[in-house]
């Protein structure tokens, strides 16, 4: 339902940031990356945490969802702003607000962008490693409100590993300090844990405080095509085994996927074959000589002869695999892109188990992913508002708990998924949820629908 006067009247008298009513700007900031489509009713982007706080007071008030929204670039409806919502835009909170270099550590507002904030912190020789697929449009209030990961998890771990502190005013309208700049922390159960990866179901993020560290002296990108047959688990298992390699990534592009990134201009990569996609960090050029050569012989070893291809700019090639799914979706059409995750021994089984569901089903799959992390994407092409859609998740989700692993390696649940949690958490650990989302959003205003399943 549109905004009532009173509504718009209070909304326009509190709140010192601007507001929008535009359809075509609400038909923008309604949107994610996923195929729904959102209808809210206004778009505030506030003015400072105070205005979020009497944001959040009005829509109490007015029983109005509200829906963060910073990149707009999730793919499973986390960003989606429903029907009569009010869409929270964090994308002009873009600021650094405090580099402290001697403790290794970058205070930051929710909309900074990934790619942005990995060039400022270039220039002291420092880094915030997690570079998802979208790090050119993502931000960090996103990445931290997903969990977010990139290839370069591979060594360091994905979002939540790196987040120190935060201010978050909670769905009750209270400010929250979580964490801190301390390295290590023991006091109870931790709060600010439980924020990470809500999906602004718990809170609004005001600022961020993250841990970063040094850049590594070289950082080379490496495609190798892979020859058919071959067991992908054991290639994993054993690469992670390695560190004398020094590698920070381990991708996968299959056939398909490699000719549709094959067509973008610069992308050198030879497209005919599934590819393995890596980076190698070094001290030093003869150290980086070295690390080359050990991976070659022992990518010989496990049985894929192909010479690797060198990519002197690492992040090229990561903002080139980022760019898998649109070029994908480019050459064969729309699909349902997934992003589950098993241990990693469970690899072959999983790729098997896709391949049956899309035969079962009569869906071509392709996939690529996170192979190292064992985390595949597999791209079913099927428009996903199809209801074959339906069957492919439920299908996709069931083998993957079968196998020990998860419904998500890191785009979140969203709308789509929030369905199928129960498969992973059963239902105590999904009541358990729902006790935490009513201590800290009681009048459940926060992105509705998503996460937690619909009663
Ligand atoms: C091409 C492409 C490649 C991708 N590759 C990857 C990848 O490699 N790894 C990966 O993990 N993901 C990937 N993604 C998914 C997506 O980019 C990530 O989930 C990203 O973290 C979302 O960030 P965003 O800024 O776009 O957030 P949004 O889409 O704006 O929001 C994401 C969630 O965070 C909440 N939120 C936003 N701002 C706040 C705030 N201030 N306070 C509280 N909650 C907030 C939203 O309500 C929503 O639930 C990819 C997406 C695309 C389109």
């Amino acid at each position: 339902m549109p905004l009532t006067s009173v509504e718009r009247e209070e909304l326009l008298r509190e709140i010192a940031g601007s507001t929008t009513e535009e359809p075509g700007a609400l038909d923008r900031l309604g949107r994610d990356a996923s195929h729904l489509v959102g209808a809210p009713e206004a778009a505030v982007s506030p003015a400072d945490r105070a205005d979020v706080v009497r944001l959040i007071r009005w829509a109490r008030r007015h029983h109005r969802a509200l829906v963060a929204r910073s990149g707009g670039t999730s793919l499973d409806g986390e960003s989606v702003a429903g029907k009569g919502s009010v869409v929270v835009d964090f994308s002009s909170w873009n600021r650094i607000l405090e580099l402290d270099t001697a403790n290794r550590l970058v205070r930051v507002q929710p909309g900074v962008v990934n790619h942005d904030l990995h060039e400022a912190l270039g220039a002291y020789g420092l880094q915030f490693p997690p570079n998802p697929g979208s790090w050119t449009q993502s931000t960090i209030g996103g990445n931290v409100a997903t969990n977010a990961s990139g290839p370069r998890s591979y060594r360091y771990g994905a979002t939540r590993s790196w987040v120190r502190g935060a201010e978050v005013v909670a769905g009750t309208g209270e400010v929250l300090g979580l964490g801190g700049r301390t390295l290590k922390r023991s006091t109870g159960p931790d709060l600010l844990s439980l924020f990470i990866g809500s999906e602004g179901t718990l809170g609004l993020f005001t600022e961020i405080a993250l841990a970063v560290t040094e850049r590594p002296a070289r950082r080379m990108g490496v495609a190798v095509p892979l020859p058919k047959e071959i067991s992908l688990a054991s290639v994993v298992l054993r690469l992670r085994r390695e560190r004398s390699l020094g590698l920070s990534a381990v991708e996968y592009v299959d056939a398909t996927c490699a000719a549709a990134l094959a067509g973008i201009p610069g992308s050198r990569l030879p497209g005919a074959e599934a590819t393995l996609l890596c980076e190698v960090e070094s001290e030093s050029e003869s150290a980086e000589e070295r690390q080359l050569e050990g991976l070659g012989a022992l990518l010989r070893e496990l049985g894929v002869p192909a010479e690797p291809l060198v990519y002197p700019d690492a992040d090229r090639l990561w903002t080139l695999r980022g760019e898998s799914g649109s070029a994908l979706a480019r050459k064969v059409g729309p699909t349902v892109r997934e992003d589950i995750a098993v241990p990693p021994e469970a690899l072959d089984e999983l790729f098997t188990s896709i391949e049956q569901i899309a035969r079962r089903l009569e869906v071509p799959v392709h996939t690529f992913g996170h192979l190292g992390e064992a985390n595949l994407h597999p791209n079913f092409v099927v428009d996903p508002g199809n209801p074959v859609a339906e069957s492919i998740r439920r299908s996709l989700y069931e083998t993957t708990r079968r196998l020990g692993g998860t419904l998500s390696g890191e785009h979140g649940i969203g709308a789509v998924k929030a369905p199928y949690l129960e498969l992973e958490l059963g239902g105590p650990g999904i009541e358990a949820l729902r006790g935490v989302k009513r201590v800290f959003d009681p009048d459940g205003i926060l992105n509705p629908g998503k996460v937690y399943p619909v009663r």
